[in-house]
């Protein structure tokens, strides 16, 4: 226990969990902090002031119950602290690693705006589940009584992992659909290992996989089954297929070899990490190693393309975005690792064509924008500056301006799937429900791109009005049995 009891934070400052040196992270694929040490961890929960009104949870998608569990961590009762984080959420030492905090929990913190520095929140949460799952407190899934109804979730991201975990504690019967062979959408083949560890994903995956959650693998509806036919198998289906349509940059060249998506990169990558053997990768067109490496896009998925390209051994590394540093979508965190791990940001720029060099991609012309009147969100809109073109060389091109949603409702052969003008599943926000009775959705799907938190926060809404849906129908058909 901490000795210096609660609201320590005039006298202990914030602290992170140490990170690698660059160099020696550059070298491989693990994460790039080093955990707390449990008095480290006791420590930084001490600097809580025990807000009555508390900013943080507020903030919090999924309004985690802070600062209770960061007092009972600073008092040394780290399993009540975990039961009491994963009463909130199904996967807290996940967003505890990748939410960016600094918007979120953390940019809230009223010891932030007090000058002192946040607590260090994120790292706690992690702290305190990883001690869980390597001290056996980590329980299989008990689930209730058997309900007699089956649910069906398309897509295993972090919201469909979400329901299935809360809807088969209900005891319910659960089956999982997803395109590809492993589990955790996403968590698992979108975000690299120095971010988020695959074990850390794997183990709560086997959780739900020996708690009795059917996993079918390699089930891609519409093709393997269309939306209808799920809806006749189960009595609930939920849609949480994330977002997979590349944003296309239109620019002469952009066809070349060497210039490719930014979600085939990463996968090609973190399959490498799990053992597969991946030809595109140990052909050379999914590797970056010895490469000039030109990155397109200022988000999360830019951010993890540089990275990696630095990891696979390329000879540089450069990130264009049409923005400046303030201005772009990815968190700042990521900017500053990258930067430490040798990548270059070149700031205000777009290609606006690719050398073709016999086909296979030699360079990119980038023209300098300016920022100049907001648009209708607001944000300032970039132009390019006349003239001001110039080469940069270029043997691999990776383009991460984001992704839209896939046409489902062609895709799932289901016209009456009702979605928005950008091609997100409408959905009821009291029901969660779509225009199909008894079809839900959630996560990026609903969202458009969004967070691994948000996901978490839409399955637990979905279990939630799942299971009155559920109860409903049960109570419906017990009447018509006995009418009839
Ligand atoms: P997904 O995780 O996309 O999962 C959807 C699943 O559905 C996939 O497994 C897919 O195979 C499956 N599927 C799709 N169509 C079908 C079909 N027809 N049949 C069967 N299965 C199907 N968020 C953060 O909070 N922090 C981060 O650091 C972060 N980094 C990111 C980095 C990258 C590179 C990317 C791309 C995103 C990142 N995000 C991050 C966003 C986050 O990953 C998503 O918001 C989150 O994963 C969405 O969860 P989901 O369950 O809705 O969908
Ligand atoms: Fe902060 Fe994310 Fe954890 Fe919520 S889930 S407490 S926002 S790190
Ligand atoms: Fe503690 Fe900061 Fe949350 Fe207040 S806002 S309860 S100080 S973590």
């Amino acid at each position: 226990m901490h000795m210096a009891g609660m609201l320590s934070f005039p006298l202990v400052e914030q602290d992170y969990p140490e990170k690698r040196a660059p160099g020696e992270r550059a070298g491989d694929f693990a994460e790039i902090s080093r955990a707390f040490a449990t008095e480290k961890a006791e420590e930084q929960s001490s600097r809580c002031s025990q807000c009555g009104v508390p900013y943080c949870a507020n903030h919090c998608p999924l309004h985690n119950h802070i600062p209770d569990w960061l007092r009972l961590t600073a008092e040394g009762r780290l399993r009540e602290a975990y039961e009491l984080s994963n009463a909130t959420s199904t996967m807290p030492e996940i967003c505890g690693r990748i939410c960016p905090q600094d918007r979120l929990c953390e940019g809230n913190c009223v010891i932030e705006f007090s000058g002192h520095g946040a607590v260090t929140i994120g790292s706690i949460e992690k702290f305190i589940t990883d001690t869980a799952w390597e001290q056996g407190w980590v329980e299989p899934i008990m689930p209730a009584a058997d309900r007699g109804q089956s649910i069906g979730i398309i897509g295993a991201g972090p919201a469909g992992l979400t329901v299935a975990d809360l809807m088969r504690s209900r005891g319910y019967e659960v089956h999982v659909y997803d395109r590809h062979d492993r589990m955790g959408g996403l968590l698992t083949y979108g975000i690299p290992g120095f971010k988020l560890e695959k074990d850390v994903v794997m183990r709560r995956v086997d959780r739900l996989r020996d708690g009795g959650v059917v996993f079918h693998e390699k089930f891609e509806v519409g093709r393997d089954a269309s939306l209808a036919e799920l809806r006749q198998r189960h009595d609930a289906v939920v849609v949480c297929t994330g977002v997979y349509k590349p944003r296309a940059i239109r620019a002469p060249g952009v066809g070349a070899s060497g210039v490719v998506e930014s979600l085939d990169y990463l996968t090609a990558s973190n399959r490498k990490g799990f053992g597969d053997a991946v030809a595109d990768y140990d052909e050379g067109r999914l590797n970056a190693a010895g490469k000039h490496v030109v990155v397109v896009g200022g988000g999360d998925t830019a951010m993890d393309c540089v990275r990696t390209a630095v990891r696979q051994g390329a000879a540089s590394v450069r990130c264009l975005y049409r923005r400046d540093r303030a201005n772009m979508p990815g968190s700042q965190r990521e900017v500053k690792n990258a930067e430490e791990e040798g990548v270059e940001f070149v700031w205000l720029s777009a290609p606006d064509a690719f050398h073709d060099a016999g086909g296979t991609v030699a360079g990119v012309n980038v023209v300098r924008m300016r920022l100049g009147e907001p648009d209708a969100s607001g944000r300032r809109a970039p132009e390019p500056e006349p003239g001001s073109e110039f080469r940069m060389e270029a043997d691999l091109v990776v383009k991460a301006l984001g992704f839209d949603p896939e046409e489902l409702p062609k895709l799932f052969d289901a016209p009456e799937l009702a979605v928005t003008r950008w091609g997100t599943v409408r959905v009821d926000h009291k029901t969660m429900m779509t225009s199909l009775d008894g079809v839900f959705a959630a996560g990026d799907i609903v969202r458009g791109a969004s967070l691994v938190v948000w996901a978490v926060r839409d399955g637990r809404d979905v279990a939630e009005r799942m299971h009155e849906y559920l109860k409903a129908k049960a109570r419906t058909g017990q009447a018509e049995k006995v009418a009839a």
